[in-house]
């Protein structure tokens, strides 16, 4: 039985979806106005994961994932890059795809943009006006946040407490601090877009609303997103979201825990901010993964090099040991006549029920790379059934859900160095015979042969054939 830590309840509760086979999934994505930093990486990582793992147990998930892709910072970076907003928006969606890709990030079922759903959006706003919760100044729109009573019940924050916040930023036309944009009136030489209040574009918290009310429906299953976005901005979803359509917005939500760098907070004007492209540039994907998932998803994580270096150390043990499974076939069945494959299955599936523990989940495979290695080393008649069963229990876990290994790119990277040292034996082979050295090239000949390749000798040179 599945069990997920809801910051809603603030308590583990059994999964139990809308409707089952199907899980419906949201998360939180980009603002599209630079390469995303590794704090960002963490939760789209968390959140393949999870995802993977839902879809191991069977369920048929939709994920959605929004680009915001008309902001007050894409605005900021057209006019630092002289360029357009579509086009900085454009640039940096293209490289989001590609370090996603990188990490090994499966693509979301949806990728719904801002500037995508406008329509939607003026109509949710309108909705929100209708319903007395939105109220409009002079072509601003903002959320009336005393009308909504259950404001806070995310966060466990008291309206009164956090109208006296000094965080909150005083804006002459809000009736309340604490009430937040629906709609912006359009500044000179910002892009807009036609509306009831005039000419203008959305504040950020109704983007969320609108597209995963327009592609999961009114109520979904699972709202995912960093820890630093359950105030204001999931908050505000829920106002939003749940104010409109009068019913519960979303079951469960999850949380993941913020990322320092070297134990102090990522910002720009520290220096300490690393986009995921440069630490790629540096570390193995799957080593970044290892590193995330040696970690509970919801707590606080330090990123440091050291620790980087030390998951990809730890990767060796377990590249060494898929290398011994790559050219066997796995086992169609989840289902192995060894017990300890089926005692491990058990318990990577136990410990990932428990709110995804990825961290004990890393440990079970480490373990059972242990076990199953001395037992290789004893049962020689079994080893290959052994290997096959350990093929389908390593692919299913380590590299479909976690991604911590790639058996695919492991035996594509093997078969790369196999061919370039054949060749290499070929050249030596040729070079012996010319010498007349033809014990040493028959011996070369003989040890191709044990590794499964055929030689063919004609006037054009030697050709290979591997057969095995
Ligand atoms: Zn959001």
């Amino acid at each position: 039985m599945l069990k997920i830590y809801n910051t809603l309840t603030k308590q583990k509760e059994e999964f139990k979806p809308i409707d089952p086979p199907n899980v419906s999934m949201y998360v939180c994505g980009p603002t599209v106005y630079d390469f995303f930093h590794i704090g960002n990486a963490r939760s789209f990582i968390s959140s393949d994961i999870i995802r993977k793992y839902l879809e191991y147990k069977g369920y048929n998930v939709k994920f959605v994932m929004n680009l915001t892709d008309v902001d007050d910072k894409i605005i900021k970076k057209s006019i630092e890059e002289k360029t357009g907003t579509e086009q900085v928006a454009e640039k940096y969606i293209d490289a989001f795809f590609r370090d996603i890709g990188k990490l090994t990030v499966a693509k979301a079922d949806v990728y719904p943009k801002a500037t995508g759903h406008m329509q939607d959006i003026i109509d949710m706003i309108k909705e929100l006006e209708q319903k007395g919760f939105a109220y409009n100044v002079d072509g601003n729109v903002f959320y009336d946040v005393a009308k909504f009573n259950e404001y806070g019940k995310l966060s466990g924050k008291k309206t009164d407490e956090l109208e006296v916040g000094a965080r909150i930023e005083k804006n002459e036309e809000k009736r309340n601090p604490l009430d937040f944009s629906l709609w912006k009136k359009a500044k000179e030489g910002e892009p807009f877009w036609e509306s009831p209040w005039g000419k203008g574009r959305p504040g950020w918290h109704i983007e969320c609303s609108v597209m995963s009310c327009k592609h999961l429906g009114k109520t979904f299953d699972i709202h995912a997103g960093g820890n630093d976005l359950i105030f204001p901005h999931h908050e505000n979803e829920i106002a939003q979201s749940e104010a409109a359509n009068g019913q519960q917005f979303v079951k469960y939500w999850l949380h993941f825990g913020f990322l320092n760098i070297d134990n102090t907070k990522m910002s720009k004007s520290l220096g300490n901010f690393s986009t995921a492209r440069d630490v790629l540039k540096r570390y193995s994907s799957e080593a970044i993964r290892l590193f995330f998932a040696q970690a509970y998803y919801r707590g606080p994580l330090n990123f440091t090099d050291e620790l980087l270096a030390g998951a990809e150390k730890g990767l060796e043990k377990l590249n060494n040991f898929a290398e011994k499974l790559i050219n066997v076939r796995s086992s169609n069945s989840r289902k192995s006549s060894f017990s300890i494959i089926n005692n491990y299955r058990v318990k990577f599936e136990q410990v990932m029920d428990d709110d995804f523990n990825t961290s004990r989940a890393v440990a079970v495979i480490f373990d059972f790379i242990r076990d199953v290695n001395r037992e290789l080393g004893e049962s020689e008649i079994a080893k290959e059934k052994l290997l096959k069963d350990s093929k389908k229990f390593v692919s299913d876990t380590a590299d479909k859900v976690l991604g911590i290994v790639r058996l695919k790119k492991l035996k594509k990277k093997k078969t790369k160095v196999n061919i370039e040292q054949i060749q290499q034996m070929i050249d030596k082979r040729t070079e012996a015979k010319n010498e007349k050295n033809y014990a040493l090239a028959d011996k070369i000949r003989e040890e191709l042969k044990e590794l499964g390749v055929e030689l063919k000798d004609s006037k054009e040179g030697t050709t290979f054939k591997v057969v095995k």
